[in-house]
């Protein structure tokens, strides 16, 4: 039997006169998402349809179209002729199977429904006679009872237009939000930890497109350290379509302010000057604001205190999806979007080189200035900017 698959999405951000505008976009981000699997894309009131799929591919197309942000649910449907002079005998076949199926696992009868949407106007039947009608194929095997209210499982049958219906049950939940590049674009400070992945899938979630810089540090830092970024960098862009990765190299400014500033405020300048190396990148490539991983109160440089010295550098508005959530919480988002795994890998991050014993947990931006202001700071990102690899 040909399979369909059915793609809704949200309605809430197609309101209004952007409707096109976001509409190409998810359009854009669903092909790209699944452009190396043979398939063929339609849409029609209001929802896309994949078909002339190979049975192989179902599962993978799936997956895919589960990551792309704005899409609300999914269904995989059964696609057979109309035959509305045999008494839907098709659709009735696949009707059974399904319901044959869905006994399998019950105990007791199961509530249900039929709902039939009927785009082809030709059948002298209207939808809620066809739907009572295709019930009884239901019934027939014995483990549903009709109940149009409170049902336990619905039966879709969607006639089209061009002699074949789409014969459904289930919906999946899709990935939700909003279609990434309809919010503009940030720039993510990515290390390896846990957090900046997750941070970078909350965005992308509400239509950010990505731009990434890391900070590395050789040969404090290894190249095992590096892949282990542009392996995150990689699962992210299942949700978030690509990314451009900038690697800057770090070492100088941190063995520069190692040797000059007061130890307690190691960590605060460094951040700051990531700051200020990511705000150069992002205005250079568009982006409106800058996204970090921090999580209040997490570790010692992300205090209020901590967080206003190193936003203080910053010229474009910082983005902490993650500001308000446990480390437990972000856990579990980094699980289920399959990047805890390599976050947990155990290499070491530019941060964890020269760790001070006593970090400031509440520095006051006079003090750090005037701990910075031994440094000449654009001589310092000069060079940086100039050694930038783009992955
Ligand atoms: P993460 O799990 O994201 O590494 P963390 O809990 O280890 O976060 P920090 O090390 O304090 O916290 O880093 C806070 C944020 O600063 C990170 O989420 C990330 O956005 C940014 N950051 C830290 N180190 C780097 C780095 N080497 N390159 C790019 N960004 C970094
Ligand atoms: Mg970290």
């Amino acid at each position: 039997m040909e399979r369909v698959i059915v793609i809704r999405f949200g309605e809430i951000f197609l309101k209004g006169k952007n409707r096109d505008y976001f509409e190409s976009l998810l359009i854009k981000n669903i092909k790209h998402a699944v452009k190396d699997v043979p398939h063929t894309f339609s849409r029609s009131q209001g929802r896309y349809f994949l078909e002339n799929f190979s049975e192989d591919d179902e599962g993978e197309l799936l997956d895919r179209l589960k990551k792309v942000f704005g899409i609300h649910s999914l269904s995989v449907a059964d696609k057979v002729p109309t035959l509305a002079t045999d008494d839907f005998a098709e659709i009735r076949k696949s009707l059974a199977v399904i319901a044959r199926s869905k006994a399998e696992d019950a105990d007791g009868k199961i509530r249900f429904r039929v709902t039939v949407k009927r785009a082809d106007k030709s059948i002298p039947m209207t939808s809620a006679e066809i739907a009572a009608a295709l019930g009884g194929t239901v019934l027939q095997t014995g483990a549903f009872k009709v109940d149009l209210k409170d049902y336990e499982c619905e039966f879709k049958v969607d006639i089209r237009e061009n002699g074949f219906s789409f014969v459904y049950t289930d919906v999946l939940q899709g990935a939700g939000g909003l279609p990434v590049g309809c919010s503009g674009r940030g720039m993510l400070l990515l290390s390896g930890g846990i957090d900046s992945p997750v941070a970078a899938y909350l965005m992308a979630k509400r239509g950010m497109k990505l731009f990434a810089v890391h900070f590395s540090s050789p040969p404090y830092t290894s190249d095992k350290a590096k892949e282990k970024v542009v392996e995150l960098k990689n699962i992210v862009e299942r949700y978030a379509g690509e990314i451009k990765l900038f690697v800057v190299p770090f070492t100088d400014i941190q063995l520069a302010i190692h040797k000059n500033c007061p130890s307690n405020y190691m960590i605060t300048i460094m951040r700051r000057f990531m700051m200020r190396i990511a705000c150069a990148l992002a205005e250079k490539y568009e982006c409106g604001a800058l996204i970090t991983g921090e999580s209040l109160g997490q570790v010692a440089s992300q205090t209020v205190e901590s967080m206003t010295c190193t936003g203080a550098t910053a010229t474009l508005p910082v983005f902490r999806p993650l500001i308000g959530f446990d480390k437990d919480e972000i856990m579990d988002v980094a699980k289920k979007i399959g990047t805890f795994d390599t976050s947990i890998l155990p290499y070491e991050d530019c941060c964890t080189i020269f760790l001070p014993k006593s970090p400031a947990i509440k520095p006051s931006l006079k003090s750090v200035e005037k701990a910075e202001s031994a440094l000449d700071v654009d001589a310092l990102i000069a060079p940086a900017l100039e050694g930038v690899e783009i992955y």
